[in-house]
């Protein structure tokens, strides 16, 4: 029996339902894209446009696939009663949908495939508050059910509260870089426990590394930066689900692995290759989560002034919702689009970005600041405090930093995220 998984991006859900409860004889038509997990067939419902008769299947392409979401009435009072009555075609793929207007905090979903119909096995809410995991077993199932573990998480949980700790407890993260930033956030992502932790790079541990990487010693000179983090987390966390990939996120086959694994929770970036930012981005459009970029620079000004930068943004996945390519618009995107085409040993394109140019060298204290920034923002998304967001902290002849924050609005015209996921 096929197995399907459910993802409703949560804010057009909501307001459908909204318009349902109060129009009930309307109906609303979603559309779906799918995705292959070793899990099973992943089934996004991106938005819903209202009806007011079910959609007729054999006006429909042979192969589309719908979701068809209805109040509970004496037409259909059932999920399956309401797919029966739609009766999609062969090839079709419909989500039938039914909520009961007396318990609009529950609903009934049935899939049906090739005639079949077939009860999703989990169901993911898509949003900030949410990243809700219905009727699913957590990754670490089993691992947190010792004293001990309990014991040792008190401290975090006490801080973060019981509720978000256990969302946390169930969620897969994905840190592209581990470098002397990527290492920084991957050590204190892992101090929340997440229920498993995936971090990609390929690059290896040289001696300018050294001191931006207190977890690594002489001996791991030349060795990958992934095995060496990995290593150290492991020392401290022993059964933490932790997963290193060798590879360049900006490759395709790694994009292509990336983009089948089971549902992640959200997608972090911290490294300073504008092309391997865009593609962490794209991972994160992909399977359809947050992507949280985090930088730090710190530049020589005009005036000969040390200036300190700070950006942590956050962009939800749905269509135009902006990107690291539109916000703020990325300098030169043909050449960085270039480089994400290019296999890793071709010359660059042009000269190189100004954001390189005026480097002036990296602080550990300057990336850790910007991975409690990153955590903080995020937290306050699964709080459901903000959506899209982009925090900036800037600090010029080292004064105390100046912080600013607003929501993240995707350009209009953006050719990353206004393609329609
Ligand atoms: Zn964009």
């Amino acid at each position: 029996m096929k197995d399907f998984q459910l993802v409703f991006d949560m804010q057009p859900f909501r307001e459908s339902l909204r318009r349902l409860l109060l129009q009930p004889d309307e109906l609303a038509v979603g559309e779906i894209r799918t995705r292959s997990t070793p899990e099973g067939e992943e089934l996004i419902i991106t938005g819903f446009r209202r009806a007011t008769d079910p959609p007729q299947s054999d006006q429909l392409s042979p192969f589309h696939c719908y979701a068809v979401m209805a109040i509970s009435s004496r037409r259909w009072a059932t999920s399956n009663e309401l797919a029966s009555i739609i009766s999609p075609r062969f090839r079709q793929t419909l989500v039938a949908i039914v909520v009961r207007p007396d318990r609009n905090d529950e609903m009934e979903v049935t899939v049906v495939t090739e005639g079949t119909l077939h009860p999703p096995s989990r169901l993911y809410l898509l949003g900030n508050r949410s990243i809700r995991i219905d009727a699913a077993t957590p990754y670490n199932d089993g691992k947190i059910s010792s004293k001990r573990q309990r014991l040792r998480q008190s401290r975090t949980n006490g801080a973060l509260s019981d509720e978000l700790a256990e969302q946390i407890n169930q969620l897969s993260l994905v840190v592209v870089g581990a470098g002397s930033g990527g290492s920084e956030l991957t050590r204190q992502l892992s101090s929340l426990h997440p229920g498993r932790l995936t971090v990609i790079d390929n690059d290896t541990v040289a001696i300018e590394n050294l001191s931006n990487l207190p977890h690594t010693s002489v001996r791991d000179l030349d060795k990958s930066k992934v095995d060496v983090l990995v290593r150290a987390i492991h020392r401290n966390q022993p059964k933490l689900d932790l997963v290193g990939i060798r590879q360049r996120i900006q490759d395709i086959p790694t994009i292509e692995h990336l983009s089948t694994m089971p549902r992640v929770g959200a997608v972090f970036s911290f490294i300073d290759n504008p092309a391997a930012r865009l593609a962490a981005g794209m991972v994160a459009r992909k399977l359809f989560v947050p992507h949280l970029d985090v930088g730090s620079l710190i530049q020589l000004n005009d005036f000969n002034e040390r200036e300190i930068r700070w950006d942590i943004r956050l962009f939800e996945p749905g269509a135009g919702s902006g990107c690291v390519a539109c916000v703020p618009k990325l300098n030169d995107i043909d050449s960085v689009l270039y480089a994400l085409r290019s296999p890793s040993n071709a010359m660059t394109l042009g000269p190189p970005t100004e954001w390189n140019v005026l480097r002036a060298g990296s602080l550990l204290s300057v990336n850790a600041m910007a991975a409690s920034l990153a955590i903080q923002l995020w937290i306050r998304y699964l709080r459901g405090k903000v959506s899209g967001h982009w925090i900036r902290a800037q600090s010029v002849d080292d004064g105390l930093p100046t912080f600013s924050e607003s929501p993240v609005v995707g350009e209009t015209n953006c050719p990353i995220c206004r393609v329609k996921a």
